[in-house]
């Protein structure tokens, strides 16, 4: 038996959920796996503590006197790591020849740039980063499929979808006798409550998951059920679906991750722990596999596995993405960015709960134009939805 080679990778947003996942898995084989960069907002402590045990050869921060620091701690530890900051410099570590995979989770569109380079590079590029696709997805699956680029789904669901479809699905589901993709979310952790109670929920209550712990965008996102509708859309550029072959299963158990249907009447699901763990081992070893330090199902403990069907009354976010998607063009971009800007207000008390979806659905009324056809015109109108949301957040808060 030949032993694999080593892959150097870097990840992008190493100090968040998912990136401490990812070099959980990674210090766990040595033998496979070296890091080539490691990447962090603001975090520069934790950035760190990981660049004195995974060594990696660059470390970036956003901020050029935080990259100053943290050199300088390097230099006291007596390590080499080149120390960098800035948007670009993410891009670089992306797109660096010596790089044969990148992890992209950074949250948020502060992720597309850097993703969209490793996909023009040809990487193996393991993408968590689901706003990424959410703004960009025709431009990102082209880059993809121009560079050879292999891209991965980390995001659960779609790794789950991936596992349960034939190696080769390009080209459109019902080519390969698939009638639907099962998306199935949590239901999150109002998914019993009254629409009085909803309308009272604090950032604590909603960063508090009841089976995964998440960064706190996410988290909120997983509350309002807009992380399933950007998960809807995720899903449809990963795997060639229109919104009408995705059904979303509220499934409080996240026990099944994701499953799909074919014409014959069989449903293939995976299922496992829910622990970011197992998707993440999955794309760094595929098509092999290796331990992700992940316990195996006890099914005895699991008992019993709960169906629903989601309630788009008391979660609009839902069907909002689903619109949004089916409208099609710069929808997308638009209710993405003002999500983003929602949340973030939600986060700072300046807005309600419910008014998350209420300015999502606000700012996707307004009249914008434009095609996904450049970044440029994404990121034209990913800014004007900003600026429109902070407008209104100050409208709203006052
Ligand atoms: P997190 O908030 O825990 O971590 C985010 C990381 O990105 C941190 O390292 C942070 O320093 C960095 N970052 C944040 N803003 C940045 C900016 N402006 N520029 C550069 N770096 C920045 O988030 P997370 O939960 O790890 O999620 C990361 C991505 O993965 C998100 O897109 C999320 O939707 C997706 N995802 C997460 C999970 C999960 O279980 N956490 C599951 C599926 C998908
Ligand atoms: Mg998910």
């Amino acid at each position: 038996q030949t032993k694999p080679s080593t892959q150097r990778v870097t990840v992008l947003g190493s100090t968040g959920s998912i990136g401490t996942s990812t070099l959980d898995v990674i210090g766990r084989h040595p033998d496979r796996y070296s890091v080539h960069a490691l990447t962090a907002h603001t975090s520069k402590e934790s950035l760190l503590a990981q660049c004195l045990t995974h060594r990696p050869a660059v470390a970036v921060l956003d901020d050029e006197a935080d990259a100053a620091w943290l050199r300088q701690e390097l230099r006291r530890a007596g390590l080499p790591t080149e120390v960098n900051a800035g948007p670009e410099a993410l891009c670089e570590v992306a797109r660096d020849a010596s790089v044969d995979c990148v992890m992209a989770a950074i949250v948020g569109a502060a992720g597309l740039l850097p993703a969209l380079a490793a996909a023009e590079a040809g990487k193996r590029v393991l993408l968590a980063n689901k706003e990424a696709l959410v703004m960009s997805g025709a431009l990102f699956m082209d880059a993809v499929s121009h560079s050879g680029a292999t891209l991965l789904p980390i995001d659960s669901e779609h790794n789950a979808i991936y596992q349960c479809l034939p190696a080769e699905h390009r080209g459109g589901l019902a080519r390969h006798g698939i009638s639907q993709l099962l998306l199935t979310a949590s239901g999150g952790p109002f998914r019993t409550w009254s629409q009085a109670d909803i309308n009272n929920v604090t950032p604590e209550q909603a960063c508090a998951h009841p089976n995964w712990s998440m960064g706190r965008k996410i988290s909120v996102d997983s509350a309002t059920m807009m992380n399933k509708g950007l998960e809807l859309i995720e899903a449809c550029w990963l795997f060639d679906a229109t919104p009408e072959q995705i059904q979303v299963v509220v499934h409080p158990q996240s026990v099944i991750h994701s499953m799909a249907a074919y014409h014959d009447g069989s449903v293939i699901a995976q299922l496992g722990n829910p622990d970011m763990r197992t998707p993440i081992a999955y794309g760094l070893a595929w098509p092999e596999r290796i331990d992700a330090g992940v316990e195996t199902l006890d099914l005895f403990q699991v008992a019993r596995l709960d169906f629903e069907a989601p309630d788009e009354v008391r979660f609009p976010c839902l069907g909002l993405a689903r619109e949004a998607m089916q409208q099609g063009g710069m929808a997308p971009v638009v209710l993405n960015a003002a999500n983003e800007i929602a949340v973030d207000a939600f986060l700072q008390r300046q807005l309600r709960f419910t008014a998350i979806g209420q300015l999502v659905a606000e700012i996707l009324s307004r009249p914008y134009e434009g095609r996904v056809d450049s970044l440029e015109s994404v990121l034209a109108t990913d800014q004007w939805a900003r600026q429109q949301a902070l407008e209104l957040v100050t409208r709203w808060s006052a």
